[in-house]
């Protein structure tokens, strides 16, 4: 189908776009990528008087390291600009692992950070790493910046706290230790799909050999990226074992809530949950230093 008809406008400032977007109070909406919006006005599922395009806008494009270690991540950074940053490579390997599984190189060439956190796809990798890692993004408005946790921004299906005339304009990973444990598992029916269900898990590990500061958090198989903040207790000061691990695996499977629809039901979805899972704590435990 053809897009429905709209104006359009290429600002050349944050500033600029945030006017615009005021301006149209409510009818306008960001285009980046445009891998997400483009299928969704062609299907009329939104019906937006303005497109604003942020491909004019300067320093939305980079990938560079904080003052506090952070990686920090421009919101028109690319799928594919992640894939070849050395910088994520070395400072975040969570993020160059999951990357990986956003879908084909077309949609990787022009999809972005910003519209995928934006987008909220229960099931989308990067909005799931930012919960995962507690990242902090950075939104502007008429009203300044504000900073907001992956966990408050995320509220459902295609739905988050961003207001009409916001533009999130990076995302900062917290500092990520050389020796922490870490795993990322999905299963999709073909490679670059969106995931049936997905699982990011990490942890440290004291001098006693003991897990410390575990992350568990799960895609696709929930209305919205989460942390699984009972499994991590269960995890948190023990040791590795098969059993704890299955344990965890189970208790993951009864916490998650997967929709029942064409791709998958609930209960296969579940399923995928507890395998995924016991893989990932048996690989983040087995990474070796
Ligand atoms: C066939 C197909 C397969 C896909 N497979 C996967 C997959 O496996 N995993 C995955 O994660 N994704 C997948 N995607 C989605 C893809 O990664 C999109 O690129 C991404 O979700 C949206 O990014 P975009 O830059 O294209 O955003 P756009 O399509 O331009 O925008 C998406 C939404 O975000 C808003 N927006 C954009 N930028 C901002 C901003 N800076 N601030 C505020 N709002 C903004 C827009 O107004 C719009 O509502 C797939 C897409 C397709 C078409």
């Amino acid at each position: 189908m053809k897009l429905p008809a709209l104006d359009y406008v290429r600002p050349q400032s944050l500033a600029e776009a945030i006017a615009c977007l005021r301006a149209a109070g409510g009818t306008a909406k960001l285009l980046s990528g445009g891998q997400s919006l483009m299928p969704t006005l062609a299907f009329r599922l939104a019906n937006p008087s303005l497109l604003v395009d942020l491909g004019g806008v300067p320093g939305l494009d980079r990938i560079e390291q904080g003052p506090t270690g952070e990686l920090v991540v421009g919101a028109r950074v690319r799928w594919v600009d992640l894939e070849r940053s050395a910088l994520v490579a070395s400072a975040h390997p969570l993020t160059a692992a999951a990357l990986e599984h956003v879908a084909h190189y077309p949609i990787r060439n022009r999809g972005t950070v910003g519209g995928s956190l934006a987008h909220a796809d229960p099931a989308a990798e990067w909005p799931g790493l930012c919960v995962a890692c507690d990242a902090l993004i950075d939104v502007l408005g008429p009203d300044g910046l504000s900073q907001i946790r992956a966990a408050d921004f995320l509220l459902g299906p295609l739905s988050t706290v961003l207001a009409d005339d916001q533009i999130i304009t990076a995302i900062h990973l917290p500092q990520w230790p050389v020796a922490r444990r870490w795993a990322f598992q999905e299963f999709a029916r073909r490679r670059g799909d969106f995931a049936l269900a997905g699982v990011y898990v990490f942890h440290d590990l004291d001098a006693d050999a003991r897990m410390t500061d575990v992350h568990v958090a799960v895609i696709g198989a929930c209305h919205r990226a989460h942390r699984l903040c009972d499994v991590e207790q269960m995890l948190e000061g023990e040791r590795a074992s098969t059993a704890l691990f299955d344990a965890a695996a189970t208790q993951a499977a009864a916490q998650v809530d997967p929709p029942n629809d064409i791709h998958g039901s609930a209960a296969y979805r579940r399923g995928l949950v507890r395998t995924l899972l016991a893989r990932a704590l048996a690989q983040a435990s087995a990474r070796a230093h």
